[in-house]
């Protein structure tokens, strides 16, 4: 059976050479556009290109302001920044996630809970967040959402959008919402996908994408912030631009900020991959379709959308009947020439959060076992 799969996948790609799981795809302006920020110098953090790919991006997902970064983590780490993170809080995410979402929470010295995902979604589940702020929260005279286990504040949730398939969003807000816990979405990879016809990213306070080479479009490597409110744009902007104040010869600083901004360069290729994005996302759907009539017919799940959602399908995944299954098409598929992987390791098993307090985890658990990534590069 895994014999046909790999076959399948090699008539899909029309190669037996190795096949990456996804690799980006230059058919476009890119080498006209960068090119041009070679000829004009400017290739650095000033230029036309960053201005027009933050209003492309905006427009795009529906947001009302923009703000490029140099990756998506450093995106996040802005966003949990303005809604006010810091070492007395916590922030609640899903255990089954990319590194980065962990880690951008850690840089502001809070502590992440780790709450478990929906087995449809394979993002943070709004049952389950909902059953532990009832168990654990309670809003206090200010109206700070106190985790009575710890005595600190619950500060921050951040749902991810996995494999760009959108998660409940809009149940998550309302829940957060009533706790006054801001959401700060991680659409890192999910710029394309829409829940109830609202692009993901534009629902929390904040949205973050990312444009590293291995997502739907990149820059090289990249991020974008989100937001409808003009204040945090403004905030975003200065902070990632070292925190320096407007001054035509002097270096005035008025605060710790970072060196976080995009360059140029990057936005270059940004806006060259932009004006793709459409037909990439249209490829990428065609493709789900075609693995999901051929893995209908040999009986593996293959992950489709959820309900209410139209996803980019940036990467595809099936479900493979337990561990020992999965490292078997793991081993097989990756020794013929067609990379595969496993969905992440969850996050509350590695070193570095495995303090951190957690929900049940049982949808999380199951999936890790089992969630194995398939080729997703755009078939142009
Ligand atoms: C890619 C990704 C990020 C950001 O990654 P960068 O490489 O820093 O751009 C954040 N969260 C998730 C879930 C991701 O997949």
């Amino acid at each position: 059976m895994y014999k046909n799969i790999v076959a399948f996948i090699q008539e899909l790609y029309q190669t037996k050479e190795f096949l990456p799981l996804h690799e980006p795809r230059f058919i476009g302006n890119e080498k006209k556009y960068v090119n041009e920020t070679i000829d004009s110098t400017f290739v650095s953090s000033v230029g036309k290109y960053v201005t027009k790919f933050e209003e492309m991006v905006a427009k795009f997902s529906g947001a009302k302001y923009a703000v490029a970064t140099s990756n998506g983590t450093s995106a996040l780490h802005i966003g949990l920044k303005l809604v006010g993170v810091d070492e007395s809080c916590e922030v609640i995410t899903q255990p089954l996630t990319f590194i980065a979402t962990a880690n951008a929470i850690n840089y502001c010295n809070a502590q992440p809970i780790f709450i478990d995902v929906d087995r449809d979604t394979l993002g943070l589940s709004p049952l389950k967040l909902k059953e532990f702020l009832e168990e654990f929260a309670t809003l206090d005279a200010d109206g700070n959402c106190i985790n009575n286990s710890t005595n600190k504040i619950i500060k921050a949730c951040v749902p991810m959008h996995t494999f760009g398939h959108p998660c409940k969003i809009d149940e998550i807000v309302e829940i957060c919402e009533s706790y006054n816990i801001a959401v700060v979405e991680d659409a890192a990879e999910s710029l394309g996908s829409y829940y109830k016809g609202k692009h993901t990213g534009s629902f929390g306070k904040v949205g973050i994408f990312s444009f590293n080479g291995n997502k739907i479009i990149t820059t090289g490597g990249g991020g974008m912030l989100v937001t409808d409110d003009e204040e945090f744009a403004k905030k975003a902007k200065h902070i990632t631009t070292t925190a320096k104040v407007p001054n035509k010869y002097e270096y005035i600083h008025d605060e710790v900020g970072y060196n976080y901004r995009l360059t140029n360069l990057a936005a270059a290729l940004g806006v060259a991959q932009m004006e793709n994005l459409q037909l990439f996302i249209e490829k990428q759907r065609d493709l789900a379709k075609k693995y999901n009539n051929f893995f209908k017919d040999i009986e593996i799940e293959f992950i489709k959308e959820p309900k209410n959602s139209q996803s980019n399908y940036w990467l595809n995944a099936v479900i493979l009947k337990d561990k020992q299954e999965r490292d078997e098409f793991l081993k097989y598929t990756n020794d013929n020439s067609v990379m595969t992987r496993s969905i992440w390791r969850l996050m509350n098993k590695l070193d570095m959060f495995k303090d951190a307090q957690i929900g049940n985890l049982d949808n999380a658990e199951w999936l890790e076992d089992r969630v194995v990534n398939i080729s997703s590069s755009v078939i142009v």
